[in-house]
């Protein structure tokens, strides 16, 4: 699986990626995460400075370019729009050549993102293009002209796209079969539970004792799980 992200800030999804199954997940090469920053597809035109005091480059001599992908909306309203042109441009970049690739945008007001979705996604395998809002979201001819599928990942609205990205990226791969360690590695054909319990077999607290429930002790394969299947 193949995920192509759309995004202004490419780094904030470093510290995620590179921890624990995920991480573990793209070194085996069963996922991969490579981003296209709408930045880097603005028209030349439309690069600008920032106005204002400008900041300090690294070496402290520099000034930063900063090149403009959002205006303001039409109708008026608060915040601004992410332009359209350079997430088309970002995403035609991430497309290439490739046929068959599916387009998921993110917006509070999309499709609840869910497990069973999130299957469907692992069971498709190929490429996906996740794109991500910031601001006020992205000029509507976006999801227009791609046909993009909309996904919400809750109802409340959050500053950008970045972590409905990372949300269904893990959420997507520990459905790929592998990606939990080959013992568990069909999520479908395990019984979890939301209740788990590990060692030891008495937690003491604040002198109260909390044990592990008995049937989880009990060695009875069928019984434990339909206890699991009930919590
Ligand atoms: N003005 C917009 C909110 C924009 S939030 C509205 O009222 O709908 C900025 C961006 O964050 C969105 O474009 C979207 O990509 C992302 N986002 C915010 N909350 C989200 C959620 N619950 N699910 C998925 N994406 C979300």
């Amino acid at each position: 699986m193949n995920f192509h992200v759309v995004t202004l800030f490419p780094d904030s999804f470093a510290s995620y990626l590179n921890e624990s199954i995920i991480a573990r997940a793209i070194r085996e090469k069963k996922i991969s995460v490579k981003f296209y920053n709408p930045r880097d597809f603005a028209p030349v035109g439309k690069r600008s400075f920032l106005r204002g005091k400008l900041p300090k480059g690294k070496n402290g001599k520099k000034f930063i370019p900063y090149i403009r992908v959002d205006d303001k909306p039409y109708g008026g309203g608060p915040g601004m729009v992410m332009e359209a042109e350079p997430i088309l441009k970002a995403v035609a970049k991430a497309k290439g050549s490739k046929k068959k690739v599916k387009i998921i945008l993110f917006s509070p007001s999309g499709e609840k993102f869910t497990t069973k979705k999130a299957r469907d996604l692992a069971h498709m395998s190929g490429d996906v293009i996740l794109i991500c809002g910031r601001y006020e979201g992205i000029d509507a001819r976006v999801q227009k002209i791609l046909k993009a599928e909309e996904i919400s990942i809750g109802d409340y609205v959050l500053t950008g796209g970045e972590l409905p990205a990372m949300v269904l990226i893990d959420s997507v791969s520990r459905q790929i079969p592998g990606v939990l360690g080959n013992f568990n590695s069909l999520e479908e054909s395990r019984v979890s539970s939301s209740e788990v319990y590990t060692r030891p077999e008495v937690l003491t607290h604040k002198g109260k004792k909390y044990k592990v429930p008995k049937v989880l002790l009990s060695g009875h394969h069928q019984k434990i799980d339909e206890w699991k299947a009930r919590k």
